[in-house]
């Protein structure tokens, strides 16, 4: 049964540990994001990312067409390169495919963003985000029929090919999802949701299909996403999903063991 995992790309993620485990299991899909090395190629391309904050208080990447280009070349190209290139050093060939790729990820540009400025709400003009619609997963199985690891990432297309931005934990979950997968597990920074952010003590453990609006409040930032797409991803028919730390030794296998926040 193949099993989607996804790797964070915010700082205090650890990679290697994830790819020694990965590098000896059967099937499997890699996802990653890399908000970290946008950050750092936009500060050294002179375009730094630029946020909003909608009406309800969410903080959100503004995806420019010129910070579209520093997400192409970080995550499609750095952060894609660097994680295949780790594979093969472990012998196991990998192929990197972003969303454009085999027609893999399909979105539509998000619309009608709004964003509070000195106390007043304006459109978000020109933004590249999107929101999945579908996903062919026919790239995926000739991959992992060939015995090749499919590593995906950001950004999807829209169906005229214009480029979009997209969240990857929620392709991870679309992924997990098109390829009927039993477990997605989401590899990030911290050892799971916590109740009070700031308290590494009060991570919860588990959460039924049912209560996942129930804990959606506990998650900020870009953790939102994360539970989110533990809804989508259990709502497609994924039976379980696992937010869990990306570091020490076989992360992979605890959070297959239970670590972190099992949403079932
Ligand atoms: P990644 O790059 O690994 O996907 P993100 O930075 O996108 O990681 O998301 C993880 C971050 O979410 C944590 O480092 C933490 O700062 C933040 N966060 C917000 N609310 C919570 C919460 N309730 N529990 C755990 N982390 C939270």
């Amino acid at each position: 049964m193949t099993l989607v995992v996804k790797v964070g790309g915010a700082a205090g993620n650890a990679l290697d540990p994830v790819l020694d485990e990965l590098a000896v299991r059967p099937d499997f899909v890699l996802v990653h994001g890399g908000s970290d090395e946008v950050d750092r190629l936009g500060a050294a391309l002179g375009r730094p990312a630029e946020y909003f904050t909608s009406p309800s208080g969410v903080v959100s990447r503004k995806s420019t067409p010129a910070h579209l280009e520093v997400v192409v070349l970080a995550l499609a190209g750095a952060v894609q390169t660097r994680l295949v290139a780790g594979l093969a050093a472990r012998g196991r060939s990998a192929v990197g495919l972003s969303g454009v790729d085999g027609g893999l990820l399909r979105a539509h540009r998000k619309e009608g963003a709004r964003a509070v400025t000195d106390g007043r709400v304006v459109r978000v003009e020109d933004d590249r985000s999107g929101t999945l619609d579908s996903v062919d997963p026919t790239i995926l199985r000739l991959l992992l029929g060939a015995g090749l690891v499919p590593v995906v990432g950001p950004p999807a297309a829209d169906p005229r090919g214009e480029l979009l931005n997209v969240d990857a934990d929620r392709v991870a979950a679309a992924v997990a999802v098109a390829l009927g997968a039993e477990t997605l597990v989401l590899l990030t920074n911290v050892s799971g949701l916590r109740r009070d952010p700031g308290d590494p003590s009060s991570v919860i453990a588990h959460v039924a299909r049912a209560d996942v609006g129930s804990v959606l409040p506990f998650a900020g930032g870009r953790m939102k996403k994360k539970v989110l797409a533990a809804q989508e991803a259990l709502a497609g028919g994924v039976g379980s999903v696992v937010i869990a730390s990306s570091q020490g030794k076989d992360p992979v296998a605890r959070a297959l063991a239970g670590a972190g926040t099992v949403f079932r």
